[in-house]
């Protein structure tokens, strides 16, 4: 039993159990598809739940589903429609994390770019432990793929290969996270995560040239520390070493929205305590996402 009564699938909110796609579909055999992970958050006070940065979501949907040579969608439906549905259907009065996808159905094979079939889940999901106690990161000696080996800006389901094989390494080895270096050497990014460092008071994190994705979180990031901490961001190359060195370290993301860490391979970040800087902008975070603070009412999309 999930915790959802209904996912939405073809234009459809159908009951959770009859979301399903044949075996032979291009997706089931070379998990050929493309996804966005997006939030809502559940704002007790206000009896609403609020979808996080929809605009910026479907964009980054559509442009990965467009370097994938996806045809239209078989139903080429309202989505912000279709998301505020699905929520309703479930009556969430919680935190939840939606997953949207487009992926190849039917009978094709490598080649194939359709039909092109859109799925919509969504599950309560709570903010992780590790964002209120800091993570251990762990520096992999998986490699973050090259956007020329497979295009690192969008989030087509086969990148995830490389994300599954670093975080189970990490977590073999004992650590909450792993840090995949890029073909030059320099820090990449996390699995579905941004990471920022301070050093001197500064923010700096690894500049959209170095394998990432392009990720919401952390543009929202850069934007609340410019504007309620008078902190700009160095986007730039980031050496490993410079992890070791840097006062704070936090990871962003839509799931793992922003998470100090507290150590890099086993040696201490800081004084081993989420850092001051860190804690300020998730507190900020927390405040925009959830509607506490009005600011920036156009990136949250009530569903009541
Ligand atoms: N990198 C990757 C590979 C991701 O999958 C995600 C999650 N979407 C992120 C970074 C963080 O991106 P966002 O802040 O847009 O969720």
């Amino acid at each position: 039993m999930s915790a959802a009564e209904f996912a939405y699938l073809n234009g459809r909110v159908v009951p959770w159990d009859d979301a399903r796609v044949h075996v032979f579909a291009p997706v089931a055999k070379y998990g050929i598809g493309v996804f966005e992970g997006l939030r809502g958050y559940w704002n007790e006070e206000a009896q609403q739940l609020y979808l996080f940065r929809v605009a910026e979501h479907l964009e980054r949907y559509a442009f990965s589903q467009r370097a994938m040579r996806f045809d239209q969608p078989m139903f080429s439906d309202d989505l912000t429609e279709a998301l505020v549905r699905l929520c309703r259907a479930n009556a969430f009065r919680t935190t939840v994390h939606i997953r949207m996808m487009a992926f190849i159905d039917g009978p094709g094979e490598l080649g194939a770019t359709g039909p092109v079939g859109t799925a919509i889940t969504a599950l309560p999901r709570a903010t992780a432990k590790q964002s209120i106690e800091g993570a251990s990161a762990q520096i992999s000696s998986w490699m973050r793929m090259p956007d020329n080996v497979m295009p690192a800006r969008i989030k087509c389901n086969a990148n995830y290969h490389n994300a599954r094989l670093a975080i189970m390494q990490a977590q073999l080895d004992g650590y909450d996270v792993a840090f995949l270096l890029n073909s030059r050497g320099k820090l990449a990014e996390a699995p579905a995560m941004c990471v920022f460092i301070v050093r001197d008071n500064r923010l700096i994190t690894p500049s959209g040239t170095n394998d990432i994705l392009e990720s919401i979180t952390r543009q929202t990031v850069i934007q609340l520390a410019r504007e309620y901490l008078g902190l700009d961001t160095v986007e730039r190359d980031v050496d490993r070493t410079e992890l070791i060195l840097a006062q704070e370290v936090f990871y962003c993301g839509t799931g793992a929205e922003i998470t100090p860490v507290t150590s890099v391979d086993r040696i201490v970040v800081g004084n081993g305590e989420p850092g001051a800087i860190t804690r300020q902008l998730m507190e900020i975070y927390r405040a925009i996402v959830t509607g506490k603070n009005a600011a920036y009412a156009s990136w949250r999309t009530p569903v009541f």
